[in-house]
């Protein structure tokens, strides 16, 4: 069964599926993996006919941790501080929103239709008041189970809360003096402020493994996917368990935990290390499915290599091919692969009217305005007088991949420079000439006539393709050379040809 399908299978009734993130930095694709494997969670709920929300709760109550590297040095006063009170790197509004603006604006491009909820809301609206006041209520319990499940040592006087001073707004420095509800009183030791935080607003939080459950409680989370950092033994998730059974009285969410995205050759993703690709960035040189299919095919327990480069033409082709089976144009090569396509397709095209990915990377190289790249794609069959808004955007993002991503022996350029040839070369390029006018301008007939007169002169395919890519391209190999020909115009390959023999 489809690994979706596997955990929705006995849910029922209403559900809310939660997904998060602190946004401290640039969004990398390794937290893509967070987003989509709720989104997929979520269509399989809707496939199931489930009543369901979905949710990215915005961590913007989280402190700044330190001064990234991204960030000036004026930014030290601001460790210890809510990311939403801390001004944005542009000037312009929020911290938080910042770095979450671009990844938000990428979910749109990848069809994830989800609720952004920022925890200080929750806060300042009072929805966790409630949870804040349990956990304080129920405090020394809590202590327990840090200790018994997480191996904490928490003093007698630890709250299972933050204030946030009033004065200089770090809420890793005050002590909790006493509880009175709705009130925690605290003296800061940052800046000598004393004052009282009221539970209902934001003026404080519960740390991350108070705050997780209490987060279930008051939303009423039923699925949750996390990352492998939070699911170890005594991690986050087991704590957060423990407290929703115990303090909350709830059962904990359906959990999911899934396996990092690693960059190719680079390792793991930090925003902070700089060895990360932004989510907004993928989006530029990928398909969105395929950044949909990466996480669809993936059973979330395998980590995923990542490779931008050749990897990602080798993925597209993986795509087309589960596209074209569902459309009964080719073999299945997963078990899955209904199931990884309609979790994967952004739109729902008939797998005959997409181009394939190859060839409009192919095309972009030969046609550099859209008028002959339109021109090129109606010889081949393309049935539209102009080039639609899907298929603008592949172009777009085959051009970018080309130019920041694409290995060396997949670019190329047209030349026109003068090619000496040898006698065996010019007599392979003669005998093609003289075949061309009876041969179909189609890569399969292209193909064949190449590869009869080489068989006739016993030369080696290679040696013999090659003098097509060294009189096109100036280069020993290229793209598969019947469908490369072929995308080429008959007449600017015959006028090449008579110049150079
Ligand atoms: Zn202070």
């Amino acid at each position: 069964m489809y690994w979706a399908d596997a955990v929705v299978e006995n849910l029922n009734g209403k559900q809310l599926i939660s997904t998060g993130i602190s946004p401290s930095g640039p969004i990398h694709v390794g937290n893509m993996r967070e987003i989509l494997t709720g989104d997929i969670l979520y269509k399989a709920c809707l496939d199931k006919k489930l009543d369901s929300r979905f949710i990215y709760l915005c961590d913007d109550m989280d402190p700044l941790r330190k001064v990234y590297p991204f960030l000036g040095s004026e930014y030290a006063k601001y460790v210890g501080v809510p990311l939403s009170y801390i001004p944005s790197p542009d000037g312009n509004g929020k911290y938080s929103d910042y770095f979450l603006r671009p990844f938000v604006n990428t979910l749109g491009k990848i069809n994830i239709n989800v609720e952004v909820i920022s925890t200080t809301g929750l806060y300042h609206n009072g929805v966790l008041s409630n949870a804040i006041n349990i956990a304080i209520s129920k405090r020394k319990e809590i202590a327990e189970i840090m200790h018994d499940v997480a191996g904490y040592d928490l003093d007698g006087d630890w709250y299972p809360y933050e204030p946030r001073c009033s004065k200089c707004n770090k809420i890793t420095h005050s002590k909790v003096i006493k509880y009175e509800e709705p009130y925690v009183y605290y003296k800061c030791d940052n800046c000598g402020n004393e004052g009282r935080a009221d539970i209902r607003t934001d003026d404080g939080k519960m740390p991350w493994r108070v705050e997780w459950p209490a987060k279930w409680f008051s939303l009423g989370v039923t699925v949750e996917p996390f990352g492998k950092d939070h699911a170890a033994a005594g991690s986050s998730y087991d704590t957060g368990k423990a407290i929703a059974e115990k303090i909350y009285n709830i059962e904990p969410p359906a959990p999911l935990m899934y396996e990092r995205i690693m960059l190719k050759g680079l390792g793991v993703m930090h925003s902070s290390t700089g060895i990360s690709i932004s989510a907004e960035e993928v989006t530029k040189f990928a398909p969105p499915e395929i950044l949909r299919f990466l996480i669809a095919k993936n059973d979330p327990s395998r980590h995923i290599d990542f490779d931008p480069g050749l990897g990602l033409l080798h993925l597209i082709d993986d795509y087309e091919k589960i596209e074209n089976a569902y459309f009964g144009l080719d073999k299945p090569n997963n078990d899955n692969y209904k199931r990884i396509y309609e979790m994967s397709r952004i739109k729902t095209l008939n797998a005959p009217e997409k181009i394939n990915f190859r060839h409009i990377v192919t095309l972009v190289q030969i046609y550099h305005d859209r008028g002959s790249l339109l021109g090129a794609l109606k010889r081949s069959g393309y049935d539209k007088n102009e080039i639609d808004d899907y298929l603008d955007n592949e172009i777009n993002i085959a051009e970018y991949w080309l130019e920041k991503y694409a290995p060396d022996d997949i670019k190329f350029s047209l030349t026109d420079k003068k090619i000496l040839l040898n006698d065996n070369e010019k007599s392979i390029l003669t005998e093609f000439l003289g075949k061309i006018e009876s041969t179909n301008w189609d890569s399969g007939d292209i193909h064949n006539t190449v590869y009869n007169i080489i068989g006739e002169k016993k030369i080696s395919p290679k040696d013999g393709f090659s003098v097509f890519y060294k009189i096109l391209i100036d280069k020993t190999k290229g793209p598969r050379l019947g469908y490369f020909l072929s995308s080429m115009d008959k007449n600017y390959v015959i006028n090449r040809i008579k110049n150079l023999i």
